[in-house]
Order: C-alpha cells, then structure tokens, then sequence
C-alpha cells in the first residue's frame, strides 16, 4: 500500500515536466523498480490509474523495468544473479556479498506530446 504516495509524487513530477515543456499530457512515463526497493510495480500500476485520471498523465504509457537483485563475489568481484539458497561465485567458487543491484527506484524520463504549432524548435 505504500506506493501510494510514490505514485502520485511520480505523476506530479511527470505533470510538472509537462507544464515546462509546454505540453499538453504526458505520453509516456519509464520507470525502473529494483526487487529489494520494497516497491511493487503491479501496485504503482493500479495506483497510477487511478491517480493520473483527470491529470495531464492520464491514458499514458508507464513503463516499468525490473531489476533482479546482484550480489558481488568478496574473492574476485564477479557481480551476478545468486541462485536461490547459495552466495557461491560462479567464477572462482568464493562468497559473494549484497550490492545496491536491486535497490533502484527513480524514473528514468518522462515524454511529454508536443503542442501542434510549437515553433521552438525541439
Ligand atoms: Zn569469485
């Protein structure tokens, strides 16, 4: 339930990029969810729906990419995937240990629709 005001902290970003770019609605929002960042993508989903209706993010497209948790081996610094119940490197056999692979959360931009008769030049 909690990402509840992450969702609308996200379409108000969204509404206020909009507004400075001088456009009308947004068309697409992409964002990236690490598996450890506590968020659940399905949930910004459903709120976002719901928030964004009425708003200039209303109908967008929300793009959400996952990111699978890494751990780095302590031996040789291999960064990869664990399998379930083991920490052991695929490399050279070592112990791996946590990294902030997994953790993201922020958006990773916003496309807003341009006006018909915008003549700024973008
Ligand atoms: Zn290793």
């Amino acid at each position: 339930m909690h990402e509840y005001p992450i969702t609308l902290e996200i379409i108000r970003i969204a509404v206020e990029t909009a507004k400075e770019k001088n456009a009308q609605r947004v068309d697409k929002i992409a964002l990236v969810i690490g598996d450890l960042s506590g968020y659940v993508g399905e949930s910004v989903h459903m709120y976002f729906d719901e928030i964004s209706k009425g708003t200039a993010c209303e109908g967008c497209r929300l793009e959400i990419t996952r990111v699978k948790p890494k751990v780095k081996c302590t031996s040789c610094g291999e960064v990869f995937e664990r399998k379930p119940f083991s920490f052991e490197c695929p490399v050279c056999k070592g112990h791996a240990g946590p990294t902030r692979i997994g953790t993201e959360f922020y958006i990773d931009h916003i496309e807003v629709h341009r006006n018909k008769g915008d003549n700024d030049g973008n």
